[in-house]
Order: structure tokens, then sequence, then C-alpha cells
């Protein structure tokens, strides 16, 4: 048994607080929010992930877990502080590392011991040698200790099942020691550890999602070739997919990538790339077609409806950045819902869990209680996330209660031909055998 304080208890920090306890650590877990703290300790949870609340009650129950705000307290005996704290994009694009270096300071002013620091958050290269002088600085007396960076690859809506089945684990520092420290506490996940220096463990990070983004806008453009060529970019997807040189993950054709991570962490390797007078080409052209495929939904939209937006009311089908989250953090329907009231539409939305949060970030938008409320006389329903609640709808019901039954299919859950022959206009995305 090992004693860890984690710093941040946002969608990275709770979980691996809850997974590490669950492995048999004693973990304490801080933040500055009071509020998500007091919540914690009666066992509310201040994000939805599947299995989180029930790990969170039972581990707190078995006393391996607890919560403060107390930098003190959350130190006291601790081997291990993990931060794991928000680096969102800065104005320039750049990651801003105002938390990290607010949490390291309190790290470096309250430690009693000899600490291994290790950074669970997604920070530019070279950051882990920063903390490690914030820390130096800040400390009252000199103690030992090191900084290891062990970036996160979890997924919101899988979260648990990522944190405890990695398929890898980095780790990465240059004091040997310190990393096997780290490399011991992951041994029970059983998955392989690769242990490198800390600036190359931090790039791993934001080069395994630049990958994975650019492997989303590349089905992207190519959705939009198979629409002009008379092909179907799903069964393109599966039959690439097959070559496990390639895979079939992250081949899904739709509305493009958003959320917390994919946005903030290619627009920051570009914006590192610039800085060191490098120009990322590809970054840049991966961020474009995903920026422009929520561009192009309205005028779709409009191009079924006859031309005119004005007056209409288009319904959306889910508002979070992916299904079984409530993250709403550039999620592509809040650019969609302003293009669609900025050409003149009324426009509503459902959500299976995303609802309180997506409440202040959508003013405008009509929130309603099912899926059912959104297609009733609305002129358009457009499918913005894959929620399973949407693909076992009951369409005829939808369509009967839908002014004009009109649907765009941004994620490509329905099938073409039973869409038609049930009587929708219906649109998907790189469906050129369908869509003509
Ligand atoms: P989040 O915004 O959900 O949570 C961050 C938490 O840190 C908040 O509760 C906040 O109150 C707290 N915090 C801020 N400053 C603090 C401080 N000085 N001391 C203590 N607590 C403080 O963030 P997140 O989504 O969990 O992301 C955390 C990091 O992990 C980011 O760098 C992110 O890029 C990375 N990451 C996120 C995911 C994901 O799916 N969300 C996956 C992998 C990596």
């Amino acid at each position: 048994m090992k004693q860890i304080c984690v710093v941040g208890v946002g969608y990275v920090g709770l979980v691996t607080a809850a997974c590490f306890a669950d492995l048999g650590n004693r973990v304490v877990a801080l933040d500055v929010d009071d509020k998500r703290v007091e919540n914690l300790k009666k066992g509310i949870m201040p994000i939805y992930e599947p299995g989180l609340e029930e790990l969170v009650k039972r581990n707190t129950k078995a006393g391996r877990l607890s919560f403060t705000t107390s930098y003190a307290d959350a130190l006291k005996g601790a081997e291990y502080a993990f931060i794991a704290v928000g680096t969102p994009s800065g104005v320039d694009g750049n990651a801003d590392l105002k938390y990290v270096e607010s949490a390291a300071k309190s790290i470096a002013e309250n430690m009693t011991a000899p600490l291994v620091i290790i950074n669970k958050s997604t920070v530019p290269i070279g950051t882990g040698d920063w903390v490690a002088d914030i820390v130096k600085k800040a400390q009252p007396k000199p103690m030992d200790f090191a900084v290891v960076s062990c970036p996160e690859f979890l997924r919101e809506g899988s979260a648990i099942g990522d944190f405890m089945s990695p398929h890898r684990n980095v780790i990465g520092s240059l004091d040997r020691d310190a990393a096997d420290k780290v490399a011991q506490l992951h041994l029970p996940l059983r998955a392989p550890i690769v242990i490198t220096d800390l600036r190359t463990a931090e790039m791993i990070k934001y080069a395994s999602n630049a990958f994975l983004a650019a492997k989303i806008s590349f089905i992207n453009e190519l959705a939009d070739m198979c629409e002009a060529v008379g092909a179907d970019v799903k069964e393109v997807a599966a039959g690439m997919g097959y070559d496990a040189r390639i895979g079939r993950h992250f081949l899904d054709a739709g509305l493009g990538w958003g959320g917390s991570c994919f946005p903030k962490d290619v627009q920051a390797l570009a914006y590192m790339a610039k800085e060191r007078g490098l120009e990322p080409r590809i970054l840049n052209e991966v961020m474009n077609i995903n920026y422009g495929r929520r561009k192009e939904v309205t005028n779709h939209v409009k191009h079924m409806l006859g031309g005119d937006l004005t007056g209409k009311i288009i319904g959306l089908f889910g508002l979070a950045f992916k299904p079984n989250t409530d993250d709403m953090r550039d999620a592509p329907s809040i650019d969609i819902a302003a293009d669609l009231i900025a050409a003149g539409a009324k426009v509503r939305g459902y959500d299976p869990v995303s609802m309180e949060v997506a409440r202040p970030m959508l003013p405008e938008v009509d929130l309603c209680k099912d899926p059912y409320e959104v297609a009733k006389d609305a002129d358009a329903v457009i499918v913005v996330t894959e929620w399973n609640e949407f693909k076992q709808v009951d369409l005829e019901k939808i369509k009967d209660s839908m002014k004009s039954p009109v649907v765009y299919d941004g994620r490509n859950i329905y099938d073409p031909t039973v869409m038609r022959e049930m009587g929708f206009n219906y649109r998907a995305i790189g469906r050129g055998n369908h869509n003509n």
C-alpha cells in the first residue's frame, strides 16, 4: 500500500484517485474547488463518468480514498503527488499552465518529506523541467523530490476501463529511481511500461492525440470524396480497418472531433512547432478540416429545407462532444447551434446526460426532455452525438411528429436505405452511394 496525493479532481484526477485507491493504495484527492470537495465527501460526483460513483463510494467507505482542500493534509505522509489539473488553451493557442504552476508551488510549500511529483496533465514539452524549478524555488527549506511525467491516455466515457486496462503507461524522468517507483505503482495494471526521459514522455502524449485527430480528419476528407464519387465511407473505413497497419479505430466520418483534449492539444503542438520556427503543415490542415465540418452543417440543412432557415425549427440529437460523457468543452453542438441561429432558425436540443452542463453554454437553445420532444413539429433533426439512445429511437414516431421529415445524420447512426424507405428526407456523411 502506497500513500498517494492526487491534485485536481476533474475527469483525470478523480478517476486516477479512485482507481489507485481501488488497487489498494491510500489516496487523498485534493482540489481548490470547495464545492467539488464538499460534494465528493457526500458522494456527489462533479462529472458524469460511467461506474465512477460506485468506485468512489466503495473506496471512500473502505477508508482508502478521501477528499480535502488542504495541501498540508493531502501531502501528510505522501510518497507520490500526481498533478492532474486543467491545461486549457491560452489566448495564443499554447497551453495555459497557470493551474500547473499554482499546484507545483502549493506542493513545494506543503511537502514535509521526500516526494515524487508526477505530472498527469497534458503539458508542453519542457514543462517537467520548469515544474522542477518552481518546486525548488518555492520550498521553504530544501527537500528531495523528483519530477516524473506520466501522461494520461484515458477517454471520457470509458475512463475507468482505460485506466485499469491501459494500452501502455508512459513514464518519463531523468531520475531512474523515481521512474522505477512510479513504474511500481503501475505494475498491477499489467500493461507495457515505456520508461523514457521527461521531454519524450511529454511529447508522446501530444503525438498520440495529434495522430488520432489526424486519423479522424483524414476519414472526414475522404468522406467528402466518397460523396463526390458515389462511394460509402463507412464501408471504406471497414475495409481499411482490417489492415493491421491501419486499424479500424478513429475512422468514423462525421462532424469531427471536439472536447477537452484534441482541440487544445493539436493547437498547442502546432504552437510549439511555430515557436521553434517549424511549420506544422499537417497539424494545420487537421484543424482546418475538423472545424470545416461544423461549418458545413448549416449549409447542408439549409439546402435540404429549400434554401432558407428563417423561422425553421431545427432539433439537435445530442449536445456533448461525444457519447457517454457530459463534457461540453468545444462540443460541435455549440458552433452548429450558433450557425443555425445566425441563419434565422430556432434551435432545440436534448442530450442524455449533459443538459445541466449545456444549459449555460447554449442559452438560446430550447432544451427538451427527450428526442421525441425535440422532433415534435421540427422542420429538421440533426444527429450531433451518437448516443445509443438515438440509435434505438422510435423512428416512425419521430417521423410522424415532425413538420417535415428531414434528418441530417452527422454521425452515420442510421441506415440510409431504411430511412429513405420510411419516407425521411435523409442525408448522411460520406455515403455517396446512398445520398443521390
Ligand atoms: P478538469 O478541468 O476536469 O479538472 C481539473 C481540476 O483541477 C478541477 O477540478 C480544478 O478545480 C482543479 N484545480 C485547478 N487548479 C488547481 C490547483 N492549483 N490545485 C488543486 N486543484 C486544482 O480537467 P481534466 O479534464 O481532468 O484534465 C486534466 C488534465 O488531464 C489536462 O491537462 C488534460 O489535457 C489532461 N487529460 C484529460 C483527459 C480527459 O479526457 N479529460 C484525458 C487525458 C488527459
